[in-house]
């Protein structure tokens, strides 16, 4: 059986037994949703309350040793399916049903082994998983860009076409970076090679962002958020596509092979400086790869309501890097 199916049941029976994915997957159905278009890219904000754990995760060192891993076997909740993938690479990987959706399905794809988060030695992995799975977009989130578990290495899956920076590239908004190949080992190579452009900061940033302070020095890869997905062969004559006159048009623009798409951003800052703003300038947004990539998540109405396009794309400029300048 395709692994999309085998992880769609597990969806469907985790959802089945009304534990806690089932109330906050029923919750995601509430998100209020503003739309916005910046410098032409068209990027949405969705409030959704029950991503507050996330916005707000403490990852200093201290509290991820007081918590019990909740990547780990012994720390899943009750009602908690795991499908276990063996990557081609000789990894396991565990992948659940992401308790605090953003999209539906979400899901976690975790190490079986608790280990830290760190891209490298999981990329190629990344990439086979992505081939297996083209139904779903796979991110990563650097320990220090958005990753709630720095302590357990971890992807995410949603599914494909979720983020609008898959659909209408841009490098306006968050100076991404689209790499694009054939075939899975030169994908890499090529990967590889814009990730060696990352450096990883002079210790203690200049710019004031609060939460790096202790661990800034100690950080051991360069910050980023990765997307990566698989686009199977297209079919002759090109993908079916509805114009808006609603006749059915055939697509002969549509690129061949190009399989493998992986998109970088660098990361400057962990958090904005709005963060730490005081009231009434502080906007609670904590950005992570579904931010890049176009999708703003705003756990509490003020942070909603102040969040107009120009602060959203104030905010990712601060942010974000370009490794180039
Ligand atoms: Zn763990």
């Amino acid at each position: 059986m395709k692994l999309f199916q085998l992880i769609n049941e597990m969806f469907s029976r985790e959802l089945a037994s009304h534990g806690r994915a089932f109330v906050n997957y029923q919750a995601l159905s509430q998100v209020e949703v503003k739309d916005m278009t910046i410098d032409g890219f068209p990027a949405k904000l969705f409030f959704n309350p029950a991503r507050v754990r996330s916005v707000m995760a403490d990852v200093s060192p201290e509290a991820l040793q007081k918590r019990a891993c909740f990547l780990c076997p012994d720390g899943v909740e009750e009602n908690q399916l795991t499908h276990n993938w063996e990557s081609p690479t000789g990894h396991t990987y565990y992948i659940r049903v992401n308790p605090f959706p953003i999209f539906s399905p979400h899901f976690t794809v975790s190490s079986s082994v608790h280990e830290r988060q760190e891209l490298l030695p999981h990329l190629e992995a990344m990439l086979h998983l992505a081939k297996e799975l083209p139904e779903m977009t796979i991110f990563y989130n650097g320990p220090m860009c958005g990753a709630s578990a720095p302590d357990h290495m971890h992807f995410q899956a949603v599914p494909r076409h979720s983020l609008p920076i898959e659909d209408h590239f841009s490098t306006n908004y968050a100076n991404a970076i689209l790499v694009q190949e054939t075939d899975l080992q030169s994908h890499l190579a090529a990967v590889k090679q814009v990730l060696s452009l990352g450096t990883i900061p002079e210790e203690a940033s200049q710019t004031g962002s609060l939460t790096i302070g202790a661990s800034h020095a100690e950080e051991y890869e360069p910050r980023w958020n990765i997307v990566s997905w698989y686009e199977p062969e297209q079919s002759t004559g090109g993908t079916p596509i509805y114009s808006p006159q609603g006749d059915l048009q055939r697509s002969d623009l549509q690129p061949a092979g190009r399989s493998y798409n992986t998109i970088i951003f660098f990361r400057r800052e962990s958090r904005p400086m709005c963060f730490f703003a005081p009231e009434p300038e502080r906007i609670l947004f904590s950005p992570a790869t579904v931010e890049m990539a176009g999708i703003g998540i705003v756990a509490n109405r003020e942070s909603f309501d102040r969040l107009t396009p120009a602060r959203l794309r104030d905010i990712i400029r601060e942010v974000a890097d370009n490794p180039c300048t």
